[in-house]
């Protein structure tokens, strides 16, 4: 319960479950990361949260709220924002139907390099701007 409540109080949405585990250490709970792992693919399956396979590496979940919405995630830093476009989703919708599909479901992950302060690769992205082919 300690760990749904953690995704209901963070302004993070999407959680690993190394993240999960080291937010149960920060608030004193002695928590194996055996255990916190098999706790949250529990809650998975049973709908409560749902699971992202991002090509960061290590999957993140975030609460199943039933809005379908879409992700940017970085490359570099693992940070996730979600988005929705309706445009976009109209569009992949008529995409589908042009080529004799209907759509059941769908999830667009747009990989990109972030450009929050906090990101390691940051400095790079800022050199790239000040790049004179980029300045036309
Ligand atoms: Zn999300
Ligand atoms: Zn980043």
């Amino acid at each position: 319960m300690r760990i749904l409540e953690l995704f209901e109080q963070s302004d993070t949405r999407h959680m690993s479950a190394e993240d999960v585990y080291k937010r149960l250490q920060t608030d004193g709970l002695d928590v194996g990361l055996a255990t916190v792992y098999r706790v949250l693919t529990q809650f998975e399956q049973a709908g409560l949260l749902e699971r992202h396979h991002f090509e960061t590496g290590k999957a993140v979940f975030e609460l199943n709220q039933g809005d379908h919405h879409d992700h940017l995630v970085c490359i570099q830093c693992g940070h996730v924002e979600e988005f929705y476009d309706p445009e976009i989703e109209r569009r992949q919708a008529s995409v589908a139907r042009e080529r004799g599909f209907s759509i059941h479901d769908h999830s667009l992950q747009i990989y990109a390099d972030c450009i929050r302060e906090s990101c390691p690769r940051k400095p790079i992205i800022k050199e790239n701007a000040e790049n004179p082919l980029t300045q036309q």
